[in-house]
């Protein structure tokens, strides 16, 4: 059996290591050294690299790990990433034989063009288009195609883990309270949430179920929200509409 460990990198990454006691693959290593000093510590192997995309905080890591271990790197294939081995595309597979894992693989694009999604059963690794609460900044692409990956994932089933590459989900309830004041979930996420990062614990995983009760970018038709968003001025009041306000708010809040 394989657990899945959090390595905290950077300011507010997270490098997740899926691993038992002999191996482990990481997911967007972004920095080499915490996770050499993890393996060293557990005594590991690295097994492969999983990429989402081809931001420097989820791949400045790879080279250094692979003047250590000559291991391939799943993930789509950019120009701007030199790193992949191994070009992972809509509907491809990834098997880890160490763990028995398979996973499915979707394009996620509306954060960077090249973002794809790694999917098993209850496990779900999504980059930055996803977090605790919120949703990743539109630097390629359209709202449209934003909101249409978001949407993919959240039609995953309830249970399925949400591994995100970083830690925002404090800053994100803020905003998410902002939109719906009287929302009894977000409210009782705040407080788990204040509980977990004075322990100085991830937030991670979330789940499907936890996204869909808290997480604006994924209650675009709820009426609280898109009243307080005509409040603000919203008169486009679709589903893409809402969303696209939404995600405007989000970047000045
Ligand atoms: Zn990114
Ligand atoms: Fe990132």
């Amino acid at each position: 059996m394989f657990k899945i460990t959090a390595i905290p990198a950077l300011k507010d990454n997270y490098i997740w290591a899926i691993h038992d006691d002999h191996r482990a693959v990481v997911v967007d290593p972004g920095e080499a050294a915490p996770v050499l000093a993890f393996l060293n510590a557990r005594g590991l192997q690295l097994d492969s690299i999983l990429c989402t995309h081809r931001h420097n905080d989820h791949i400045g890591g790879i080279a250094k790990l692979r003047e250590v271990y000559n291991v391939p790197v799943y993930g789509r294939r950019h120009p701007d990433n030199p790193h992949i081995t191994h070009d992972l595309r809509e509907g491809g597979q990834l098997k880890l034989d160490a763990f028995g894992i398979v996973f499915g693989v979707i394009e996620i694009p509306g954060h960077l063009d090249d973002h794809i999604a790694f999917i098993a059963p209850d496990t779900l690794f999504c980059g930055d288009v996803l977090f605790g609460a919120g949703c990743g900044r539109n630097f390629e692409g359209t709202p449209a195609q934003l909101h249409h990956s978001l949407q993919r994932l959240a039609q995953l089933p309830d249970s399925t883990r949400v591994y995100c590459a970083h830690e925002y989900t404090a800053a994100n309830l803020r905003f998410a309270l902002a939109c719906e004041p009287d929302n009894v979930a977000i409210q009782q996420r705040v407080a788990a949430t204040q509980q977990l990062r004075a322990a100085n614990l991830p937030t991670l995983p979330s789940s499907i179920a936890l996204e869909k009760a808290t997480n604006p970018f994924l209650r675009c038709s709820q009426p609280e929200l898109i009243r307080t968003l005509q409040q603000r001025g919203l008169t486009d009041t679709t589903e893409l509409g809402v969303f696209t306000a939404l995600r405007e708010w989000r970047n000045r809040f």
